[in-house]
C-alpha cells in the first residue's frame, strides 16, 4: 500500500540480510541478526555522532503500512539491544529512534528500517551534516557493538 519502490529494484538492505558481502552491503557492518530482524551500521552518519544503526525486518517489506505485526516483537528486541549497546559502547546519554515512510517522509531505501542513533546533551543532531562512513571504520565500530552484545546477550536479547 502506498508503495514507491521502482520495478526491478535491487534492495541493498536485503543484501545485508542475506550476508551477500557486496560493496554497498559489507558483511562487516552487520551488528546482529536474530529472529525476524537484522541490525547493521548505515553507510552514512551524522558528522559528530559515532554511528547510525539501522534495524530492519528480515523480509523485504517496503514501509510501515505493509509491515505485519508478527515482526514487531523481534524488531523491538533488536532495537532495544542496539540502544543498550550504544549506551554500553559509546556512553551516550540518550538514544533516538526514527522511522520514515514515503518520499515525503524522507524514505530513500524501499525496505522498512528504524534508525537507532546515540545522543549527547546539546548535540543538535538535526543541524549536523550527514556524512559518508567509510567501510573500514564501520567494520571497526560494528565489531565493538557485536562484542558488547555477545558479552551482554543474556541481558539485552531476552525479555525479563
Ligand atoms: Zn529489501
Amino acid at each position: 500500500m502506498y508503495n514507491h519502490e521502482p520495478t526491478e529494484y535491487r534492495c541493498p538492505f536485503c543484501e545485508y540480510i542475506r550476508r551477500d558481502d557486496t560493496p554497498r552491503a559489507p558483511v562487516g557492518s552487520i551488528v546482529h541478526q536474530a529472529g525476524l530482524a537484522t541490525a547493521f551500521l548505515a553507510k552514512s552518519r551524522f558528522s559528530r555522532i559515532p554511528v547510525n544503526v539501522l534495524v530492519v525486518p528480515n523480509d523485504h517489506v517496503e514501509n510501515l503500512y505493509d509491515l505485519d505485526a508478527r515482526y514487531a516483537a523481534d524488531l523491538h528486541r533488536m532495537t532495544r539491544a542496539i540502544a543498550l549497546a550504544l549506551k554500553g559502547v559509546y556512553g551516550c546519554d540518550g538514544v533516538s529512534t526514527r522511522q520514515h515512510n514515503e518520499p515525503a517522509g524522507l524514505q530513500d531505501v524501499w525496505h522498512y528500517h528504524v534508525h537507532v542513533t546515540p545522543r549527547f546533551p546539546g548535540d543538535r543532531l538535526y543541524a549536523m551534516q550527514f556524512t559518508d562512513f567509510p567501510k573500514a571504520e564501520r567494520a571497526r565500530e560494528a565489531a565493538l557493538l557485536r562484542a558488547w552484545i555477545a558479552d551482554q546477550a543474556a541481558h539485552v536479547l531476552q525479555d525479563a
